[in-house]
C-alpha cells in the first residue's frame, strides 16, 4: 500500500476520533491518572499532521522511523515513549520492500514486544497493552489465513473493543493508575481506550481504501 496515498487520511482520522472522544478519554485519565492523556496525544498527532506532506513522500520504513522520533519529542507522559517505541520498532522490523499484510503483522508483533519491554508491562496490567497485545496476536493469526481483508479488519476492531473494555475490571499494576491499587477497578484505562479508538479509525480508513 502506498504511503503517500493513505498516510494523510490515517492521520486525520486518528485526530478526529481523539477529538470526538476527548471528553470521555480525559474523564478516564482523570479518574485513575492525571488527566493529561488527550492533550499528550493531540500534541503528537498535530506534530505528525504538520509533517504529513513530507512523511507521505517516504517509504513506510522511513516514515515509521520519523513518526517515532516526532512522537518521542512531542508527546509527554508515559504514552509518548511507549508510542514512540512502537513506531521506531515498526521501522526496525520492516524492510524497504512494499508493505504486505504478513510483513506488517510480524513487524507489529515485534513492535508490541518492544513496548512491553519499554513499559516493563504485560497483558492484564490495565494499560494500552491490553489492546495492543490481543490485536497483534490476532493479526498474526489472521494474516496467515486466506481471509478477505474486510473480515480481518472487522475481527481486529472487535478484539480492540473487547481488549479496552476488559481493562475496566482490572487492577492497575503499571503507570499512575497503579498508585490507586484496588481503587483503579471500575474504570476503563485511558490508554487502552485511546489505542482502541485509533486502531479502529485506522482500520476504517484502510477498509475504505481497498
Ligand atoms: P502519564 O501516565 O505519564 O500521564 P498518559 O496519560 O499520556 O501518560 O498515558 C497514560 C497511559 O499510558 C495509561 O492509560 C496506560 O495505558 C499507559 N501506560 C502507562 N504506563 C504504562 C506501562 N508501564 N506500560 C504500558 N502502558 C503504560
Ligand atoms: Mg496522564
Amino acid at each position: 500500500m502506498n504511503c503517500a496515498l493513505v498516510l494523510p487520511h490515517l492521520l486525520t482520522a486518528v485526530a478526529k476520533t481523539i477529538d470526538q472522544h476527548a471528553t470521555e478519554l480525559t474523564g478516564l485519565d482523570q479518574a485513575i491518572g492525571d488527566g493529561d492523556h488527550v492533550t499528550n496525544l493531540q500534541r503528537g498527532i498535530q506534530a505528525l499532521i504538520a509533517q504529513s506532506d513530507a512523511l507521505s513522500q517516504l517509504e513506510w520504513q522511513t516514515a515509521f522511523q520519523k513518526m517515532g522520533m516526532i512522537i518521542m519529542s512531542s508527546v509527554g507522559g508515559a504514552s509518548g515513549s511507549l508510542y514512540g517505541t512502537l513506531f521506531m520498532s515498526l521501522s526496525k522490523n520492516l524492510t524497504n520492500e512494499p508493505l504486505s499484510l504478513l510483513s506488517f503483522s510480524d513487524a507489529f508483533s515485534n513492535a508490541v514486544v518492544a513496548v512491553k519491554q519499554r513499559g516493563k508491562a504485560d497483558k492484564g496490567e490495565k494499560t494500552m497493552l491490553d489492546v495492543l497485545i490481543p490485536v497483534a496476536d490476532q493479526l498474526q493469526q489472521l494474516a496467515g489465513n486466506q481471509l478477505v481483508l474486510t473480515t480481518i479488519m472487522s475481527n481486529l476492531k472487535e478484539t480492540a473493543v473487547t481488549g479496552a473494555e476488559a481493562t475496566r475490571d482490572m487492577i492497575a499494576t503499571k503507570g499512575r493508575a497503579s498508585f490507586l491499587g484496588e481503587r483503579s477497578k471500575g474504570h476503563v484505562d485511558a490508554g487502552a481506550k485511546s489505542s482502541q479508538l485509533m486502531i479502529c479509525a485506522i482500520l476504517d480508513v484502510l477498509d475504505a481504501s481497498i
